[in-house]
């Protein structure tokens, strides 16, 4: 460890910083997106090899990013490299389906309880924006419910309240519906309800007076970016009830927690939605989105009976090189797979809460399966606002992952980490061994 630690400090990012301040002639704010980690300018990477990024630099690093939790078996997996190399010489895409697509939607509907019928498109922000107009087509109702501070792709309606801050957020039951951007129609805004996430009363309560013009409760069970909050099981089934009692589908975005298990995450905590929406991992590294649900709810995508309820199209949806990279991926993650994974991850909770209970540094861990986030605070958050950073955790969050690349592991700071096939239990230690280094230098 102590050998990874010297070697670790000398890495240089002059390459990196050359390259950024290339970028920045050419992209507003140097980069194409705003989520890149950017503490001290953004690494530029060359090449992934399995568990490992590798910089521009030379230096090397555990990835506990995956591209935003896509690369569940890691960089470069044989198979994918495989099956995208074969199919990218007979062509890339085409107006005409291929049997590419029956194949992975085969091994979806048959995998996950909620999917009866599918549709491919290109991203998870495309994949929610067509499950809301699913539901709105569906009910014939407009309104949206979803969760403060949950993350759910860049539409308008979906992005409404998942950057509120304590500069607008209102009350605690009924936070306030800021728009994701300036200029944002106020009626996009008058269409979404925000709720304070596991709370039942403020539920029940917003449900009685929008539930008859509501569409859909928009959900992620373990929402990312509001904190890789655990969802409680009563709450759970009071969006159930309440959805059946008012003629409302929950949608449950899956985009990134469907990595939870091998039917997903909604199965996992008990939840039955209507429709379901996926990405990340189902395109093996290559863009992708999905929405599947009830076979009732999907025919307002069919043209049977004229024209669809929703037409949804889409260049590049279905593609066969997403198609097989995504095939290719989900083979692999089979039952045993996923136990092994999750098996890394208790292991990966376990030697950081410990090491937390040792130190008595005001930290905590939530997360489940192959996620985990490492909070800034001793108590694990019920919801967004206890999750929120204040500037002073943020500084302490900056340090800790300053501290993890100096010893090559790259750890997001606002977002949630995951573990990948790729890692090995030596990979795991290395994690739990620097975080405790963090802690006994600091605490
Ligand atoms: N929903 C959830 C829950 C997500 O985590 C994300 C991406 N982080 C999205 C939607 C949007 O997906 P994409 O970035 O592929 O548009």
């Amino acid at each position: 460890m102590m050998d990874s630690i010297v070697a670790a400090r000398a890495q240089s990012r002059a390459r990196s910083n050359a390259a950024f301040r290339e970028a920045r002639r050419y992209f507003p704010d140097g980069t194409s997106r705003a989520t890149v980690e950017r503490d001290g300018g953004p690494i530029y990477v060359t090449r992934g090899e399995g568990a490992h990024l590798v910089d521009l630099d030379g230096s090397k690093f555990l990835d506990l990013n995956n591209n935003f939790t896509t690369l569940i078996h890691g960089h470069a997996f044989p198979p994918v490299v495989e099956a995208v190399s074969r199919t990218i010489r007979d062509g890339t895409c085409f107006a005409n389906p291929t049997e590419h697509e029956i194949a992975l939607a085969a091994l979806l509907v048959e995998r996950i309880p909620a999917i009866e019928n599918i549709r491919f498109v290109n991203s998870g922000t495309e994949a929610v924006m067509f499950a809301i107009k699913a539901a709105r087509a569906f009910t014939g109702k407009t309104n949206v419910v979803r969760f403060e501070g949950a993350y759910h792709g860049a539409g308008d309606w979906a992005e409404v309240g998942q950057s509120n801050s304590p500069a607008n957020w209102g009350p605690v039951q009924r936070p306030s519906s800021v728009p994701g951007y300036r200029g944002a129609p106020a009626s996009v805004a008058d269409d979404v309800t925000v709720l304070p996430f596991n709370d039942v009363d403020a539920l029940e309560h917003a449900i009685g007076s929008v539930g008859g013009r509501t569409a859909c409760i928009l959900i992620d069970v373990m929402p990312s970016r509001a904190g890789l909050i655990e969802p409680e099981p009563e709450f759970i089934q009071a969006i159930m009830e309440l959805a059946r009692r008012h003629s409302i589908l929950i949608v449950s975005d899956e985009v990134l927690n469907l990595r939870q298990g091998y039917q997903g995450a909604s199965e996992r905590h008990g939840l039955t939605p209507d429709l379901i929406t996926a990405g990340k991992i189902i395109g093996g590294g290559f863009p992708i989105g999905a929405i599947g649900g009830s076979s009732e709810v999907m025919r307002v995508f069919s043209a049977e009976h004229g024209r669809p309820a929703v037409p949804q199209g889409g260049t590049f949806s279905a593609n066969p090189v997403s198609m097989v990279a995504g095939l290719a991926t989900m083979q692999a993650m089979n039952e045993d797979a996923f136990s092994r994974l999750e098996h890394f991850g208790d292991q990966v909770r376990l030697g950081l809460r410990t090491a937390i209970a040792r130190s008595g540094a005001p930290f905590c861990v939530t997360g489940t399966a192959s996620l985990f986030r490492i909070h800034p605070r001793s108590e694990l958050p019920r919801t967004y606002r206890e999750a929120f950073m204040s500037a002073e955790q943020e500084e302490t969050m900056r340090r800790l992952t300053r501290h993890c690349i100096s010893h090559g592991i790259s750890l997001p700071m606002g977002a949630s980490a995951c573990l990948s096939t790729a890692m090995t239990a030596a990979d795991i230690e290395h994690v739990i061994e620097v975080f405790d280094d963090f802690l006994s230098q600091t605490y």
